[in-house]
């Protein structure tokens, strides 16, 4: 007999949306779990925040090793922290990373934002972990220590994705 996590696909219903404290507590929790990266190699640190469907929040933050593909980014130690809790389902994603101005961020369009660093957004990787317990209408914000720097949805970030309704008809998959 499986654990009951392992019969629970995620359900794609569309949420409500996080209240405004809600979003606070995830920006916390994301920047205090980028504090706590281990990333001496690229020294990129990156946190992540989760909000479940009992309206728990969890985080993550990357974790790398000498062996460089075998380290982890932060939304996937995220993931598997709400999975450990019961978690089943994102209704929302922050991610914080900081990024050094751009040393082409002299003129043009985009120069305001070019100067602020690049806004830091989930690995393509991470866009299709998400996707296992998110919707396309989840939001995912990316921030660094002072602000929100753009607000996408998933389906925005990953279109067309492949998720779990894909294998609905398959053995231990409800529809
Ligand atoms: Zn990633």
């Amino acid at each position: 007999m499986l654990p009951p996590g392992l019969m629970q696909p995620p359900a794609a219903a569309t949420a409500v949306p996080p209240s405004d404290a809600q979003w606070a507590q995830l920006l916390q929790a994301a920047r205090a779990a980028r504090a706590m990266a281990y990333a001496p190699y690229s020294q990129f640190a990156v946190g992540a925040a989760l909000l479940d469907e009992h309206g728990r929040v969890h985080a993550g933050c990357n974790v790398e090793n000498a062996a460089y593909p075998q380290g982890q980014c932060a939304e996937a130690s995220a993931i598997a922290q709400l999975v450990l809790a019961g978690g089943r389902r994102i209704l929302a994603v922050v991610v914080v990373g900081v990024t050094e101005p751009r040393l082409d961020a002299a003129a043009g369009a985009g120069a305001d934002r070019a100067a602020a660093g690049l806004a830091v957004t989930p690995c393509g990787g991470c866009r299709q972990r998400l996707r296992e317990f998110a919707a396309d209408d989840t939001p995912v914000w990316s921030a660094d220590l002072q602000s929100v720097r753009a607000r996408f949805t998933l389906g925005f970030l990953l279109p067309a994705s492949f998720g779990p309704a894909h294998l609905a008809s398959r053995p231990g998959h409800l529809p």
